[in-house]
């Protein structure tokens, strides 16, 4: 059965030109966007995005990278989409991630590392609901 996953395209990628290539490979893997969506996170949206990791010593530093500049969002369907799509874009650490993910390559750090995607089904739903209104998703 079908199920989706969220992913954003974070700024240092959108910054360096990835837009392109990353959608390329996305749906060359067989995700169907279901909903896109170039915008930009205050400050707070990136804090409430990312609260679960608020006690982390790295909290403050991707709250500024994830709200400097604008980002793509999406929802992407496929057949095991949480899963699938974390293997495409590969290890949190570029230098950990395979050869071919996205991370390997385009993300630059740890930290600036070119997308996100969703860690489970319950999360992938509210994190849809964070970056679209019914009416964007089809
Ligand atoms: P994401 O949730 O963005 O898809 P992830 O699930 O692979 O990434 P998380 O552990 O959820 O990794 O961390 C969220 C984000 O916080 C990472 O993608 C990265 O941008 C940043 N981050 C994680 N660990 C570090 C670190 N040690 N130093 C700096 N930034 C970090
Ligand atoms: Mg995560």
């Amino acid at each position: 059965m079908a199920n989706t996953t969220l992913m954003m395209i974070k700024p240092d990628a959108v910054e360096n030109g990835h837009i392109g290539n990353i959608l390329q490979k996305v749906t060359s893997a067989g995700f169907q966007i279901k909903a896109l969506k170039l915008t930009q996170l205050a400050k707070s949206d990136a804090e409430r995005f990312y609260a679960v990791h608020s006690e982390r010593p790295f909290y403050p530093e991707l709250v500024a990278f994830m709200s400097r500049g604008p980002i793509v969002a999406a929802v992407l369907e496929k057949e095991n989409a949480v899963v699938d799509f974390r293997n495409l874009i590969g290890a949190t650490n570029p230098v950990e991630a395979a050869e071919g993910t996205i991370r390997k390559l385009y993300a630059t750090s740890i930290g600036e590392n070119a997308v996100h995607g969703s860690d489970s089904d319950e999360n992938a739903a509210i994190e849809a609901a964070f970056h679209f209104a019914g009416r964007e998703c089809f």
